[in-house]
């Protein structure tokens, strides 16, 4: 079958054409057809030989860890999921060690070893080919009238986890504090997902971004009632001067410098949430002890969160569903481009259009 595949040994990215096609090797299995790959930061760290690794044995590794996908056969113990169905898969698998309670748990997010394995990431074949097998434990079944916009799930899921995390961390205040303010840190599809979520949740919204409007981001953001301002233009100081002090910064650049830049702008009790994963190393001077005294005198909460659980893809897929009712439109635009497997290599390395949200069609 046809996959696009990173040879890191040799340095090629590539479309190959005899990947063996994956059959039912258990009875809670299912086999999917490849519908649509988002393309992200990560498949960019991936395909520079910087991240990733193909699975044991294998000199090559299947990209692709956002998708959608329809299932065309499935095992005979699979419940909940039946053929024509369109599904998305989670991305992380558990460890395999006694000890480490998250992965036994059923929480590989919050693995304890680091011997998990990523589909399409880290040591397990991902989903940019025809076809893939999953066990039906790792699919989530969507609506068909999700079908234009379901492979945003993924990205969605990050914000997913974050506000969940959110939440159970704001439960340390004596009261129930209202949503309040967010900033979001960074406009591409991770920025944009979780500031519709925030909105949803009652946070009054901003979106703080590199990039000067008017642009595409600024639309979308405009099109949902948030405000968009440049860290070109506003300083974190004038962003406060502006829209007031955020309760909550979701961040979603990966950039050190602009990260530690917007921290003047969280409020008293305020949580700072990272979600970008720096692809290249940043040196950055910073007054360390005014850092720590903002935190410390503010009770402050900085909280990293990777990968998302279970209950983050039931929740993005309740999102997708809210987001398209209450803003007919605004998902699908940050669905900027649909491209060919060949196209891979461009549209990662941004010579292909650029935009938001750039996926691989198998269709
Ligand atoms: C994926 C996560 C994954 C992380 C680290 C992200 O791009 O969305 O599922 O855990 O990369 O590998």
């Amino acid at each position: 079958m046809k996959a696009v595949a990173v040879f890191p040994g040799k340095r090629e990215v590539r479309v190959i054409d005899d990947a063996p096609e994956p059959q039912l090797q258990s009875p809670t299995q299912v086999k999917v057809r490849t519908h649509e790959v988002g393309v992200c930061g990560t498949d960019k760290d991936i395909v520079s030989f910087t991240y990733g690794s193909p699975p044991p044995g294998l000199d090559y590794l299947i990209l692709g860890h956002e998708c959608l996908g329809e299932v065309i056969e499935v095992g005979s113990a699979v419940k909940g999921v039946q053929k024509g169905d369109l599904v998305v898969p989670r991305v992380r698998r558990p460890c395999p060690h006694a000890i480490c309670t998250a992965c036994r748990g059923g929480h590989p997010d919050y693995c304890l070893t680091g011997d998990f394995t990523e589909r399409g990431i880290k040591e397990a074949h991902g989903f940019c080919s025809e076809y893939f097998v999953e066990d039906v434990a790792y699919v989530h079944r969507v609506p068909s009238e999700l079908r234009q916009i379901a492979v945003l799930t993924e990205p969605l899921t990050i914000a997913q986890k974050g506000l969940r995390q959110l939440g159970h961390i704001q439960e340390r205040l004596p009261w129930r504090p209202a949503p309040g303010r967010a900033v979001v840190l960074g406009g591409g599809p991770v920025g944009l997902l979780g500031m519709l979520a925030l909105i949803r949740r009652g946070f009054a919204t901003t979106v703080y971004s590199h990039k000067r409007a008017p642009n595409p981001k600024e639309a979308i953001a405009g099109a949902v009632g948030a405000p968009y301002l440049s860290t070109q233009d506003v300083s974190a100081q004038e962003l406060v001067r502006r829209v007031g002090a955020a309760d909550v910064i979701y961040e979603a650049t990966g950039v050190a410098k602009a990260t530690v830049d917007v921290l003047g702008a969280l409020a008293p009790n305020g949580v700072l949430i990272l979600t970008g994963v720096p692809s290249h190393g940043e040196e950055l001077t910073v007054d360390g002890a005014a850092l720590l005294k903002q935190l410390v005198l503010h009770n402050q909460v900085v909280s990293g969160t990777v990968n998302a659980a279970a209950l983050d893809f039931d929740m993005a897929l309740e999102d997708l569903s809210h987001f398209r009712a209450t803003w007919p439109g605004a998902v699908e635009r940050l669905l900027t481009g649909r491209h060919p497997p060949e196209a891979f290599v461009d549209v990662v390395s941004g010579k292909v259009s650029g935009g938001i949200k750039n996926v691989i069609s198998f269709r």
